[in-house]
């Protein structure tokens, strides 16, 4: 049984929630929950697998999201054509779509998640990354976006674990950073493969609603409670630290 890190709150009424217990340590995703990114990997993706005569979606390269640039091949490939990708091609074609990701405007990062990770920080809970990705990018751009939140030790990429969402590896990768166990953290994600592999890893997860996913893939994949924005979901942590 996890902890009930965020409970409704009984003296605000049934829609609010609170802080009930002090995390040691919060893992976040970083596409679509740190960042307003979302939208540019569909673009990227859609626009490199349309040029392979491939039909897809952006609402269905959205529902892929979180994992990592093989594993997104792999599926696409075994629907257009009945087989998987070898490695080589597939690293071929994520370097395309990560060309042309960095052609889009640069995301930004969600305001209220820079305030609240900047007041982590300050209550001394350690703030961790968990994502796919594998764009330096993207990565390199934290340190100037999250100052001292994410020094590389304290990042989990698709280059330091095996396996990829939804595997509970890069979440319990993430608890090793930390050095909290399960029972000691929280986790936020955006995706239902993300959510799946932090709830996996046994920690309380919150879904975080900021792109066209419904609740309930999120709920459905294992999320402990459901935050409609970055804003909301940061107002609770940072009144909660106040207090508890
Ligand atoms: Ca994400």
């Amino acid at each position: 049984m996890k902890p009930q890190y965020i409970t409704p709150d009984s003296h605000q009424g049934d829609t609010d929630m609170r802080l009930a217990i002090r995390p040691k340590a919060i893992l976040f995703d970083m596409d679509g929950t740190l960042y307003d990114s979302m939208g540019n990997h569909a673009d990227a993706w859609l626009r490199m697998v349309t040029e392979l005569g491939i039909k897809a979606t952006r609402e269905e390269l959205f529902l892929y999201e979180g994992r990592t640039g093989r594993s997104t091949l792999n599926i696409i490939f075994n629907r257009a054509y009945g087989h998987g990708i070898e490695p080589e091609e597939a690293d071929r074609l994520y370097a395309i779509k990560t060309q042309y990701f960095k052609e889009l405007p640069e995301p930004l990062p969600f305001k209220p998640m820079q305030q609240m990770v900047a007041a982590l920080l300050g209550a001394g809970i350690t703030p961790v990354l968990v994502t796919g990705s594998g764009q330096m990018s993207l990565i390199e751009r934290l340190a100037r976006d999250f100052p001292g939140a994410f020094p590389a030790e304290r990042c989990v990429t698709a280059r330091n674990v095996t396996h990829g969402k939804p595997s509970p590896e890069p979440f319990l990768k993430g608890l090793e950073m930390a050095g909290v166990s399960a029972d000691e953290a929280i986790a936020v994600d955006n995706a239902p493969l993300g959510v799946r592999s932090a709830s996996d890893a046994g920690i309380f997860t919150v879904g975080l609603v900021t792109g066209p996913i419904p609740d309930e893939e999120l709920r459905a994949n294992g999320a402990d409670v459901i935050f409609k924005s970055p804003q909301t979901f940061a107002d609770i942590i940072m009144k909660g630290l106040r207090v508890c």
